[in-house]
């Protein structure tokens, strides 16, 4: 149903929008109006029509960015009504006598302007109901929060150099830890020589690992964050085939933004293993590797001032990047190991909350309003 109603120089029409009738034929109707100079229109949406009125509005302003102004006005909870205004020169030079009209017409627009706000409210509310959480919490600027996860014993319940170790058989093979004083990189480039001398292949070694079972809740954790726009970077000893082979397994790849870790390939059927980076600075930390320096780092490189740092740990070396952690954020070392017992006599200014499933933090954060479900 529409009518048309032309005064002296505005053309208004109003469009009753239907729920039935697919949003592309009431948008096709519409910028067919809006093309003709100084037009007005007014879509009306009633009860189950609504969600079709603001997509054919928000169509026309996507397509009209420049030269629309939107306007809503709700007369009861049922009713959204939309003003379309198209604007050209003429529509603002007509305070000249004569164009009374264009006031009377162009009045709400002024005051629409104050109320533009409010239709960024309705748009929020429409995208949060429709499950489009990450869009909605972009829209009203919340916290800007970076979650970093270690891998062993964090992500995954269990330690995957150990998998990789298990696999040497007989077990008198097993390279001693002794040999390797703190060079857990060296130590496991001899078990991987191992491996590939009792004809274990390198893939065989990731299938193992990428089967690891994740901790409970862990993935459905990583998600929430994701969709929640908390970035995600994961920092672990471990090595770069190990985590990028068990993410792509587990379907994470896409939700973690970074992985920092020791670099590996295979090189002649065996995984070859380099430190991540030879360093002196931190004394808490191994030569290879301070996942304190680590965050700082990411911090930097991607120029974002973080509202909140959310830390996932079990280790020893977990320990530093907690202890740099400031009152804002959250350090969560899993109960019960060994980061959870040194934090009883190491004080972090963050707040801890010891975890002992991936389910417990999910529920932490949503109970915190942190993240939405
Ligand atoms: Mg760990
Ligand atoms: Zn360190």
């Amino acid at each position: 149903m529409s009518s048309l109603t032309t005064t002296e120089s505005v053309l208004v029409k109003e469009l009753f929008v239907s729920s039935k009738t697919p949003v592309q034929c009431h948008f096709t109707r519409a910028v067919k109006h809006l093309e003709l100079d100084n037009s007005v229109l007014i879509l009306n949406g009633l009860g189950k029509a609504i969600n079709t009125t603001i997509d054919v509005a928000l169509k026309l302003q996507e397509k009209f960015h420049n030269t629309i102004k939107l306007d809503i006005q709700t007369s009861t909870a049922d009713v959204k009504v939309f003003l379309a205004l198209r604007l050209d020169d003429v529509a603002f030079a007509s305070t000249i006598p004569g164009s009374y009209d264009i006031w009377i017409v162009f009045s709400p627009l002024f005051i629409a302007d104050a109320l533009c706000t409010y239709f960024n409210v309705i748009v929020l509310i429409r995208l949060y109901i429709e499950g489009h959480i990450k869009e909605a919490v972009t829209r009203t600027g919340l916290e800007n929060m970076l979650a970093v996860f270690d891998f062993d014993h964090t992500i995954v319940d269990g330690n995957s150099d150990v998998v990789a170790i298990d696999l040497i058989n007989p077990t008198n093979l097993v390279p001693n830890r002794k040999d390797f004083p703190n060079n857990w990189t060296q130590y496991m480039q001899r078990v991987f020589d191992i491996i590939k001398y009792i004809e274990i292949p390198a893939e065989q070694i990731i299938d193992v690992v990428s089967l690891m079972r994740p901790n409970d809740g862990m993935p459905k954790l990583m998600r929430a964050l994701y969709e929640n726009n908390v970035e995600i970077i994961v920092a672990s000893d471990s090595n770069s085939l190990f985590i990028y082979n068990w993410l792509k397994h587990n379907k994470l790849s896409d939700i973690v933004s970074s992985v920092y870790t020791n670099p590996a390939t295979i090189a002649d059927s065996a995984i070859k293993i380099e430190p991540y980076t030879v360093q002196n600075k931190c004394n808490w930390c191994t030569t290879n590797m301070c996942k304190g320096a680590i965050v700082e780092e990411y911090a930097l490189s991607t120029n974002k001032k973080y509202d909140k740092i959310l830390y996932f740990g079990d280790g020893k070396n977990d320990l530093c990047p907690v202890l740099k952690l400031t009152k804002n954020d959250i350090a969560f070392p899993r109960l019960g190991y060994i980061l959870e017992n040194l934090l009883k006599s190491h004080t972090t200014p963050a707040k801890v909350i010891p975890w002992r499933t991936g389910e417990y933090i999910y529920e932490f954060l949503k109970s915190s309003k942190l993240i939405s479900a």
